[in-house]
């Protein structure tokens, strides 16, 4: 979309036909300056979702209510989506501003030349075959990951986070009376796992259990089947269990992996990954859509910086590699830390939820740590930068203040965009006016 409105010519191949079912229905602030961007707020307003103007936790024995009102103008709320009305909303939009959209066409690899993508290979479920070539490909295929998964395997799965969802929708649910308007409601169970609850604007309620992927196998195993399982954990949440007690479920169960994973690159020559394409977190703190929406303005900003020949593609490249690996990593190590306030009596799920040796040496954490706790003066000096160490540090400051938690659904998933000199990634900064584009620090 960001291309098509500054006239660039955008191919989008879809594999499915829209409205199509996904989940990922809670979603940040952080969303409405990029639809603003996109031009797209009144388009998701129109479908009347739910307004979410703030988060509940029901965690590690604590409970807290956090109120986005605090975060500034642009972002005082956001929205609980029926991801597949939402999605549509956006495919519609595309349209709108010139983006050449295909659904039911699938990609099915991506030729290089002289190690240069420069054509994607097809084929309709009306059984057409064809070539698209382009200059620069976005890969936006969520899991699937063509290019990550498939062809280039350079998917790494985290050691930490490997967790399987169940979740299902509810009808009749109380609200939570505390909660802010709207709210993501999330409980801790005491062994091992969570659960969100989401309410969505056809009047249900998406209820659903994480849990490690060790827990959730041997107790299906002994229950017999995942509904049992499910029922099993929600009789040990009686928080959540209360506010279902007059519901019923109207939907089968649905299951998923969602263990965490990471590219090992972003880009290439003619190539940038977008959103779970390139990386996945652990939904915990509903950071899947925010980091969808901020690469894929990110790799628009790029690609129209190389086309108007302001930046060489090689600088632009390491830029997007830079801001989004910074905008990855400080969430993953906001989740890890989340998972440390979980006071289960299961030491291998809190033991699952950590990430390990492997899963800290590629990652910058520690930089990255530091942005996210700006302000916190002792720790610029902090040369040991284990996992542990960190947690321990990002627990300090929100001790006594409930209101603020770990930031979770707050002011710390708000990304800053790399827009000031100060802020700049490889010597490179995001330029959102007059139009979208990188410049370097000194412009
Ligand atoms: C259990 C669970 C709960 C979650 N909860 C939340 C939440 O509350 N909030 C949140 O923000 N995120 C959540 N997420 C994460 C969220 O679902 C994703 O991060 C988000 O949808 C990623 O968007 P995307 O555009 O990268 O990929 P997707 O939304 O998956 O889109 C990828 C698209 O590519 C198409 N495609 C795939 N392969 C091909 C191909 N070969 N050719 C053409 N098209 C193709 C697919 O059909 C699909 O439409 C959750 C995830 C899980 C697993």
């Amino acid at each position: 979309m960001l291309l098509a409105r500054q006239g660039f010519e955008v191919t989008l191949l879809e594999r499915s036909r829209f409205p199509r079912y996904h989940i990922g229905e809670s979603l940040l602030p952080s969303l409405l300056p990029l639809l603003d961007l996109l031009g797209a707020r009144k388009a998701v307003e129109r479908r009347g979702f739910v307004r979410k103007t703030g988060a509940y936790y029901d965690w590690g024995g604590q409970e807290w209510a956090l109120r986005f009102g605090g975060l500034g103008r642009t972002a005082q709320y956001s929205f609980q989506v029926v991801r597949s009305e939402f999605d549509h909303a956006l495919l519609e939009h595309a349209r709108d501003q010139g983006v050449k959209v295909h659904e039911e066409v699938a990609v099915r690899t991506v030729g290089f030349r002289d190690g240069r993508a420069t054509d994607a290979v097809w084929s309709s479920d009306q059984g057409e075959r064809g070539v698209t070539r382009f200059r620069h490909l976005v890969d936006a295929s969520g899991r699937a990951g063509l290019l990550s998964a498939r062809q280039l395997r350079t998917r790494r799965f985290h050691d930490a986070f490997r967790n399987v969802a169940a979740w299902g929708y509810w009808r009749g649910a109380a609200p939570v009376e505390t909660a802010p308007e709207g709210a993501i409601c999330l409980f801790s169970l005491p062994d091992d796992g969570w659960f969100w609850a989401i309410p969505l604007h056809d009047g249900t309620l998406s209820v659903g259990l994480v849990t490690d992927k060790h827990s959730f196998t041997a107790t299906r195993k002994a229950l017999g089947s995942t509904e049992a399982l499910y029922a099993d954990r929600l009789r040990r949440c009686p928080a959540l269990a209360r506010l279902l007690a007059r519901a019923d479920r109207v939907s089968p169960l649905r299951v998923e992996s969602d263990y965490s994973y990471v590219a090992d690159r972003f880009c290439g020559p003619g190539w940038f990954l977008t959103g779970d394409a390139a990386c996945f977190l652990d939904p915990l703190l509903s950071t899947g859509v925010h980091l969808a929406m901020y690469s894929g303005m990110l790799a628009a900003a790029s690609i129209a910086a190389i086309q108007r020949e302001e930046v060489a593609e090689d600088e632009a490249a390491a830029f997007y590699q830079g801001a989004y690996r910074h905008a990855y990593e400080r969430l993953l190590i906001l989740v890890g830390a989340f998972y440390d306030l979980h006071q289960g009596r299961n030491a291998h799920f809190r033991r699952a939820q950590t990430l390990s040796h492997r899963d800290q040496r590629p990652l910058r954490l520690h930089e990255s740590f530091l942005h996210i706790i700006s302000g916190v003066e002792d720790l610029h000096d902090a040369q040991d930068d284990t996992v542990t160490r960190l947690f321990t540090a990002l627990r300090e400051p929100i001790e006594g203040h409930a209101e603020v938690g770990l930031g979770g659904h707050g002011a710390s998933l708000m990304t800053p965009w790399p827009t000031a000199p100060g802020q700049a990634v490889a010597g490179l900064r995001l330029v959102v006016e007059p139009r979208l584009g990188l410049s370097s620090t000194g412009n």
